[in-house]
């Protein structure tokens, strides 16, 4: 059991004596595997002061400076990566490997490359007769979600550092556990102290009083769409600048032309990353409709492949979904699209029949999907995918951009001629063609109600930004 009853203040571990706790509760067993004392408004303004006043001296330090702490921060994170590993599964739930090989190794990827970047980011220009200056936008509130913990908040806190801000951040309060190691990490890197602070908590408390309050410059919110809009509003009354990446429920269009068993397998297992649980999961699976029933067997093949269950196992590759929550909704959402008309191909709701505890989902495959169908139209989060049949890729892209969301969309297309007008034409952040190796200096971001903003690379860093311009210097 792991007892957080520590928040990250002006440089300190300080106790949260007093305040109500709450239970990590592990999604694999059902049971408790630590608890968090739960902030306060009181905190948050404690937390806001300390990265304030640190803000002063922070906000003129050097580059050399920034760059010799994101080295050591960098160096002591591969120090304890399997530790961050080890904790991700322990709290959330994702496979080892996945852990490991995704979540942690993504996140060392988000270091390494906000080094790069401050390594040649021009802090100062010329425009015609202007001189501009980039100067970090202040204190930053950063409010985190679950399902990359550690992530997450690296690609929000890194590149805070780097340009010069200082942070108040809340993590997730159903994941809490990693995120206080990575304050650890930053402690014994030498972060000066207030620049970095941590405060738990849940949203509607320590989340809102962040999102209001008048001495942070800027939020940076990854979550649900439901909690940015509360975000936004609650920070309109002091007009500060809200970055948000929301939810989506991206297609995945396989062309007429594609190898049928490589994408529909690829498309099957990338949808049940994480659990499914990643806001770019590629759920809508759109097939020309001569190829359905081709696909349709493709897919159960692939989906019976994943192996479920222990996470400490190297071979596992689908845990649970991270609550009771999201295990009913998820679940629901399944028996809802058969009860539209969906045909459920291999899965189904309930747990698998080997497993008789946890927030496990079987790997399930739904054909016949119709773009107006629940599963179709609402972002999932779940290791569940939807087989679309369309009728032209006129018609496939027109089903694409119909959802609120804009996050990602993914091509499958042998023609790159038409795989490059089509990826024009989707509304979307990021369109993945073929399944084109990760790249972490791309800018990630949605369009519509996915969000506004990027991270990630040098428009993330941009984001901690402000633009100084200085005429009359010549
Ligand atoms: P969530 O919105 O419930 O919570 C995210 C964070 O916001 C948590 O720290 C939570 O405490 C806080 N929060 C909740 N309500 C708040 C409020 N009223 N004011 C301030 N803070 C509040 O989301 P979640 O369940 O943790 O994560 C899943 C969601 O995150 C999914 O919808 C997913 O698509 C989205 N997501 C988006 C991205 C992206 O980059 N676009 C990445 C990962 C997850």
């Amino acid at each position: 059991m792991k007892h957080l009853d520590h928040f990250y203040i002006d440089g300190r571990f300080v106790l949260a004596a007093g305040r109500t706790t709450r239970k990590v509760i592990s999604p694999v067993t059902e049971e408790p595997v630590g608890t968090i004392a739960m902030g306060t408004a009181r905190d948050v303004d404690l937390a806001t002061a300390a990265a304030r006043k640190a803000f002063q001296s922070y906000s003129r330090s050097t580059r050399e400076d920034r760059l010799s702490m994101l080295r050591r921060i960098l160096d002591l994170f591969d120090q304890r990566a399997e530790a961050f590993a080890q904790l991700t599964t322990l709290e959330m739930g994702a496979p080892i490997s996945f852990a490991r090989n995704a979540q942690i190794a993504g996140s060392r990827a988000h270091i390494a490359d906000t080094i790069r970047i401050l390594e040649h980011y021009a802090f100062e220009r010329r425009s015609q007769r202007t001189v501009l200056m980039m100067e970090p936008v202040g204190v930053c509130g950063l409010i985190t979600p679950w399902n990359f913990p550690v992530l997450q908040i690296v690609t929000k806190v890194i590149p805070a550092l780097a340009t010069g801000c200082t942070i108040v951040l809340k993590p997730s309060e159903y994941a809490p556990i990693s995120p206080m190691l990575f304050a650890e990490v930053l402690h014994d890197a030498g972060v000066p102290a207030g620049v970095f602070n941590l405060v738990n908590g849940d949203g509607p408390t320590v989340g809102e009083a962040m999102s209001s309050h008048p001495d942070i410059d800027m939020v940076s919110f990854t979550g649900s769409t439901r909690a940015g809009v509360a975000i936004a509003k609650a920070a309109a009354d002091t007009v500060k600048r809200v970055h948000q990446e929301l939810g989506g429920n991206s297609a995945n269009i396989l062309a007429p032309d594609v190898d049928i068993e490589t994408a529909v397998t690829k498309g099957v297992l990338g949808a049940y990353r994480n659990g499914g649980q990643s806001c770019t999961a590629p759920t809508r699976m759109l097939v020309p409709r001569q190829l359905h029933d081709e696909a349709v067997v493709v897919a159960k093949r692939a989906a019976e492949t994943v192996v479920v269950g222990d996470v400490n196992d190297e071979a596992t590759t689908l845990g649970p979904v991270m609550n009771d929550r999201q295990f009913e909704r998820v679940n629901a959402m399944i028996d809802e699209a058969v009860r539209e008309g969906a045909t459920l191909v291999t899965g189904g709701s309930g747990r698998p029949s080997s497993l008789n505890r946890g927030f496990f989902v079987r790997p399930t495959v739904l054909a016949n999907v119709t773009p107006t169908m629940g599963v179709a139209r609402e972002e999932i989060f779940g290791p569940v995918v939807s087989l679309i049949p369309y009728d032209g890729l006129e018609e496939a892209i027109r089903i694409a951009n119909d959802t609120p969301y804009g996050l990602a969309a993914y091509l499958q297309c042998r023609d790159l001629v038409l795989a490059k007008e089509a990826a024009s034409r989707l509304r979307v952040g990021q369109v993945m063609i073929n399944h084109p190796a990760w790249d972490a200096s791309a800018p990630f971001g949605g369009f519509k109600q996915s969000g506004n903003g990027r991270e990630c690379g040098e428009y993330g860093f941009e984001a901690f930004l402000e633009i100084k311009a200085v005429g009359g210097l010549h």
